[in-house]
């Protein structure tokens, strides 16, 4: 069965140009079973008709706007077994076509509900994505028109336009001007992005001897982007956190001067602006001016936290994120972005073109004017979508003003479940609400730490099992806590009232035998 069964007709462009190949020199007749001919079946060209492709279209639309007129009612979706979708999808690879309809149908019935909705307002786990309808409409226009923002001759306003928003967030974190940066699939390619430049600014791409510094608070794609960078394990040296879960500047500076006497190279500093496990931000200040006086690179991990300086709140919580020799900050997490946009910034732009830069004779027409930026030329891809459009136009559409308001919300949240769990009996806050993440746990009084530790683990399956809330245990000091984030701006306060409610009606359900359970 064909894909396509109306609209066969050639497409003006084709027409046009078989007229004018064969104009005057073969009869009508000819020329149109030639065309016939030579140019293929609509469906061998991959295409729909235009009433077809409105008919799908607008599916898509109101399936997406549906998904956000409806946020909180719906399901937060289902994690079913391997078994149950291999079961479900698993076929041979379809010789023929199947009509579009049908497969959307397919999309609709059985891909969709069986993923988590990571923008429900109940969904608290690891790190929402609670992305806005403008940035989709952006997502979209960058896929159909399938702009190249690789180099300035094949997508010159996509490159301007990262110009633009780069500089908005440069500003917004206070670096200089000469700062400046790209957007990438995410925060573990911003790292490694940054990380290169460290590697090639600082030890000039030689890692010998060479250590980098870090909390044990911070997250794991550092450690993965500095062993593709050529560090070995024992080259990236995780500093116990102190008893906030930040690094400490003083046991810091000792980690340095033993490795100093023992013949390394310190290079690095790698901090949090906002840990994923608790939200925790690494002294700033302090750090900038360790690196400043051992001549260390400073990088800071915002992967999670660095877009909150786009309102007052964040910007006070991060002061001296405008002494970072590198960023990473991700639109994909708490600027509400669709999936894949991370940032990194460098507070000298010269590190990245330097670090990155490499020369093709198939690329030579690419090179343009020196002031025509060719995003390729500083970072990682060589090909890449437009993913500057999706944040520049929800900035546009919003303003900064409403856009601040949702982040700060989400600051808001998790105080005010900080302040529930603080009026129910027998709950712990372990660490108290900061960027949005609270971490929690019950403990009835009497029970040991294993038996509330066994507690915690059920509750979270019990209340995820029941699927009218998503919430995640990260593990502190080697002690399973429940963990909130609430940080999308369509949680209400009833969600989080009725999610704590709940918690609370489970645990008191729930039997933990005098043997600890695990
Ligand atoms: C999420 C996160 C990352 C990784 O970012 P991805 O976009 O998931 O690749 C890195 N660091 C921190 C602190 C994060 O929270």
């Amino acid at each position: 069965m064909s894909v396509v069964a109306e609209g066969e007709h050639p497409s003006p462009t084709l027409q046009g140009f078989a007229q004018l190949a064969f104009r005057g020199s073969v009869s009508h007749l000819l020329s149109l079973s030639l065309f016939t001919r030579a140019v293929p079946m609509d469906h061998d060209r991959l295409e729909l008709s235009p009433e077809k492709m409105r008919t799908l279209g607008y599916r898509v639309v109101d399936l997406l706007v549906d998904h956000f007129a409806d946020g909180g009612d719906e399901s937060l979706g289902e994690t079913p077994s391997r078994d149950e979708l291999e079961a479900h999808l698993r076929e041979d690879l379809p010789e023929e076509g199947t009509p579009p309809e049908a497969v959307l149908d397919q999309v609709e019935a059985e891909v969709l509900p069986n993923t988590m909705r990571v923008d429900h307002p109940r969904f608290f786990g690891f790190v929402p994505g609670p992305n806005n309808f403008v940035g989709v409409l952006a997502d979209m226009l960058a896929s159909g028109f399938n702009v190249f923002s690789g180099t300035w001759i094949s997508g010159a306003a996509a490159a301007q336009i990262e110009l633009v928003v780069i500089d908005w967030l440069r500003t917004l974190c206070g670096l200089p001007e000469a700062a400046g940066g790209l957007f990438t699939s995410g925060g573990s390619m911003a790292n490694v992005t940054a990380l290169a430049a460290a590697r090639h600014a600082r030890l000039d791409d030689d890692v010998t001897g060479a250590v980098a510094y870090c909390s044990d608070q911070t997250h794991t794609s550092v450690d993965r982007a500095l062993r593709l960078l050529g560090f070995g394990p024992d080259q990236l040296h995780r500093v116990p956190a102190d008893d906030q879960y930040r690094l400490d500047p003083e046991s810091l500076e000792e980690a340095i001067a033993a490795d100093r006497a023992a013949g390394r190279r310190p290079f690095c500093i790698i901090a949090n602006a906002g840990t994923t496990n608790t939200g925790a931000v690494d002294p700033l200040p302090a750090l900038a001016a360790l690196a400043d006086a051992e001549d260390l690179w400073l990088h800071v991990d915002g992967a999670y936290g660095a877009p909150t300086v786009v309102c007052k709140r964040g910007q006070n919580r991060l002061v001296g994120i405008e002494r970072v020799d590198s960023l990473t900050l991700d639109p994909h997490k708490w600027l509400f972005q669709p999936f894949e946009i991370g940032g990194v910034l460098v507070r000298d732009e010269q590190h990245l073109r330097r670090a990155f830069r490499l020369e093709a004779e198939y690329l030579e027409d690419a090179v343009g004017e020196e002031d025509e930026v060719n995003f390729s030329a500083s970072g990682i891809q060589l090909t890449r979508s437009f993913r500057a459009l999706k944040l520049w136009m929800t900035l546009k559409v919003f303003g900064r003003e409403h856009v601040a308001t949702a982040v700060a919300r989400g600051f808001e949240r998790a105080e005010q479940a900080e302040r529930l769990l603080r009026g129910r009996p027998g709950w712990t806050v372990v660490t108290p609400a900061q960027m949005g993440i609270i971490t929690f746990r019950c403990e009835p009084d009497g029970w040991t730490p294993d038996q509330v530790d066994a507690l915690t683990r059920r509750l979270i399956a019990a209340v995820n099992d029941e699927g009218a809330a998503f919430l995640t245990q990260t593990t502190l000091d080697g002690r399973p806590v429940l963990r909130l984030c609430p940080i999308n701006p369509r949680t209400t306060a009833k969600d989080l009232e009725e999610t704590i409610a709940r918690l609370d009606a489970l645990q008191a359900e729930i039997e933990v035998g005098a043997t600890p359970a695990s």
